[in-house]
């Protein structure tokens, strides 16, 4: 590919449109996401009832239980496969449209 082609080609792309999916999008604007989309978990405290069923599912041994008899969610283990969504008896647990979970403190991925 000659220099010219190159120019003409940088030139074209100027004025086309984007083929991607703009990912960046400004402060408090999310990237649309599927209905069914699995992100970040959030955790019911209130409804849980320990019965722990969603410990004995989970394959990263992202949850673990409290001293109440209650769970906690430590989502830098977690790989949103849903497993402790489906099985909660009492939709305590459900997920987000939220993707970002890029922290620098670990322990603000901890759910209680
Ligand atoms: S989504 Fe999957 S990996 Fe994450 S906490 Fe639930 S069961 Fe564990
Ligand atoms: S499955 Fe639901 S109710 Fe049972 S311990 Fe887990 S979060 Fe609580």
């Amino acid at each position: 590919m000659g220099l010219w082609s190159v120019i003409a080609e940088a030139l074209r792309a100027l004025f086309r449109r984007p083929v991607t999916v703009q990912s960046l999008t400004k402060a408090g604007q999310g990237v649309p996401v599927p209905e069914r989309y699995r992100g970040r978990i959030t955790f019911d405290r209130e409804a849980c009832i320990g019965c722990l069923l969603c410990i004995r599912t989970c394959p990263t041994g992202t949850i673990l239980a409290t001293e109440d008899r209650k769970v906690e969610f430590r989502l830098d283990h977690c790989i949103f496969c849903g497993q402790c969504v489906e099985i909660c008896p009492k939709d305590a647990v459900k997920h987000t449209s939220n993707f970002e979970v890029v922290v620098s403190n670990r322990e603000t991925l901890v759910i209680k």
